[in-house]
């Protein structure tokens, strides 16, 4: 079997959440299963060719792969979180949700200028948020290498969006 059967054996579909008619695709199961997460957090580090420095995860599920993926990689972990978590000085950007916009922010010291970037989600549906966790690293002067995410729901278009803004994303599995 495959990395892509193995991993889909371990994520779970939760029908009509968080609302009716929403097919969620939770990791949760994944974690919960020692190997599974292991397989995961190696099949992404093996995906990455070049240098990375900074890991930059997104609340909060990409926090829960964000961290070994740093740790193998060698490189360090930015937390990218709603707005208002953060307890330092922050820049902050919105994204546009199904009805509304939500807004990301970083701590503007956390990325030094030059540094490599790769950016980490669970899931990646319209791109929306990878996308805004790009901009914030851009501003701060970084630069983006890639985003990885265990799940791609190919019928959003994330992954167009994201190669559209110069992001080459890799994910361990597709639902449509
Ligand atoms: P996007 O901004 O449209 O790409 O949505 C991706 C964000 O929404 C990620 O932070 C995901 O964690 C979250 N998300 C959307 N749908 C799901 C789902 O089915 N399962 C888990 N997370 C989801």
């Amino acid at each position: 079997t495959s990395v892509a059967e193995r991993l889909a054996a371990l994520v779970r579909t939760i029908p009509d959440f968080p609302r009716p008619g929403i097919q969620f695709r939770d990791i949760t199961t994944l974690l919960l299963d020692p190997e599974g997460f292991q397989l995961a957090v190696d099949a992404l580090a093996d995906s990455v060719s070049g240098p990375v420095d900074l890991v930059a995860a997104i609340e909060a599920r990409g926090f829960a792969f964000g961290g070994p993926l740093a740790l193998r990689l060698g490189a360090g972990m930015l937390l990218i979180r709603k707005d208002g978590k953060l307890p330092g000085e922050t820049i902050a950007e919105d994204y546009a949700l199904e009805y509304g916009t939500d807004r990301l922010a970083m701590h503007v010291d956390a990325c030094a200028p030059g540094k490599r970037v790769l950016i980490v989600d669970d899931l990646l549906a319209t791109g929306g948020t990878a996308l805004a966790a790009a901009r914030l690293v851009e501003r701060a002067g970084g630069t983006v290498v890639g985003a990885r995410f265990i799940v791609d729901l190919i019928d959003l278009g994330g992954s167009d969006a994201l190669r559209a803004a110069g992001v080459d994303s890799v994910s361990l599995l597709t639902y449509e």
